[in-house]
């Protein structure tokens, strides 16, 4: 497919926000980039996945690209583990339940994610306790100034809590092409374990017990993740969204102290890779604390101005009536940000793309 011009980007967002793209090239293959390295290298541009983390503000004035790039296939098997590379363009969601009907192990925590591989691969996702770096090998990409190829390992990706090189210093210029994921082949040894590594979510432990018996098995732990997911998150059919628009905030272990003596309940969970670059301090001195919890305190749930408010279920999660625009999408989190800064001190930082 060649570019095409002044596309609506409203079916490749998950706002639903109706920007226009002035270029617009669904990538099938790579020869496609070599063809038209030209007008890349000349435009500015975005690379967009399932568009469930990005919030489009403006028309976009350049290229967008959607790497449409299918595909997985293993590339390397033993009797414990299965190397599999999946195309960027592939949605997560599919590929967990395709892993967790060969009975594959160790991503089935991260089940209706919405998004791409390459969109995973970039956010760094985690759920339930599994982070998509426990398995990931290594990532292809392609330099869309160079038309250069290179596979990294995640150790030179800049992995941190929801960030990485390609959502950061890489954006927009090193494209995913593929992933590599290492999943277990006897599910038996993982029963037990994702139990326990989902222990602190201890409503997904009664998930499971209310519909399965041990030892689970790698559906039945999946299954309970899709019943828990339904119950709590909104569905991007029905409203649009980006999911949880702020990331959970870091927070030193005092700081902690004292807001959990204004707020009951607040949960704190252990951080890890934060300090790593900043040398300063170590991880066990902060903590991360949901977000969710001080913007509900705050009586954000369930709060509506004009076409964007705050999923009834989730404080979180900032959903629109899809006729939103992005800038009124923005102007309603600013807010949010704003009361949370007000009151408890605590800067929220956006999750999600603000482009
Ligand atoms: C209802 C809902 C629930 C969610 N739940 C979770 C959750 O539990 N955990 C979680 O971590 N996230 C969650 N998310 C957020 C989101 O689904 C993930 O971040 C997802 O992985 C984004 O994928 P995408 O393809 O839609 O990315 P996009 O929004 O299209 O892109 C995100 C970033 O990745 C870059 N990118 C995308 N593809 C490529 C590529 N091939 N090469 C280089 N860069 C690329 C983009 O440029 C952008 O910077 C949720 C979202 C929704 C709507």
């Amino acid at each position: 497919m060649n570019i095409r011009k002044n596309i609506s980007l409203k079916k490749y967002n998950t706002f639903r926000i109706d920007s226009k793209a002035k270029y617009f090239l669904l990538l099938n293959n790579l020869k496609q980039i070599a063809e038209n390295l030209e007008i890349i290298k000349n435009e500015k541009i975005l690379i967009l996945g399932g568009g469930s983390n990005t919030l489009l503000l403006n028309d976009w004035d350049g290229i967008v690209l959607i790497p449409d790039l299918k595909g997985k296939s293993i590339i390397n098997e033993t009797e414990e583990y299965v190397d599999i590379q999946v195309g960027s363009g592939e949605i997560w969601d599919e590929f967990v339940r395709w892993c967790v009907a060969n009975n594959y192990a160790g991503i089935e925590n991260l089940v209706m994610i919405p998004g791409t591989i390459g969109g995973a691969v970039s956010q760094n996702i985690s759920a339930y306790g599994q982070n998509i770096t426990d398995t990931l090998m290594n990532i292809d990409t392609v330099n869309l100034e160079t038309n250069e190829r290179n596979t990294y390992l995640p150790s030179e990706c800049g992995y941190e809590y929801r960030r990485s090189n390609f959502k950061n210093i890489w954006r927009n210029r090193i494209l995913i092409t593929s992933a590599t994921f290492r999943l277990k082949k006897h599910t038996k040894e993982f029963e037990l374990s994702y139990h326990e590594r989902a222990g602190r979510y201890g409503s997904i432990l009664e998930e499971l017990q209310s519909f399965a018996k041990e030892p689970y098995e790698i559906k039945d732990v999946m299954e309970a993740i899709i019943k828990q997911r339904s119950k709590r998150l909104p569905n991007v059919d029905e409203c649009g969204t980006c999911g949880s628009f702020f990331e959970n905030p870091i927070v030193p272990k005092q700081k902690y102290l004292e807001l959990s003596k204004k707020i009951t309940d607040l949960q704190a969970y252990p951080v890890e890779n934060f300090t790593k670059q900043k040398n300063s301090s170590k991880d066990e001195e902060y903590v991360k604390i949901p977000a969710g919890r001080l913007l509900d305190e705050l009586g954000w749930k369930g709060r509506w101005e004009g076409n964007v408010g705050v999923y009834e279920k989730h404080a979180l999660c900032v959903v629109t009536n899809m006729k939103a625009s992005g800038v009124e999408v923005k102007k309603f989190t600013d807010k949010m940000k704003k009361d949370v800064k007000k009151n408890f001190r605590v800067e929220l930082i956006p999750e999600v793309n603000i482009l």
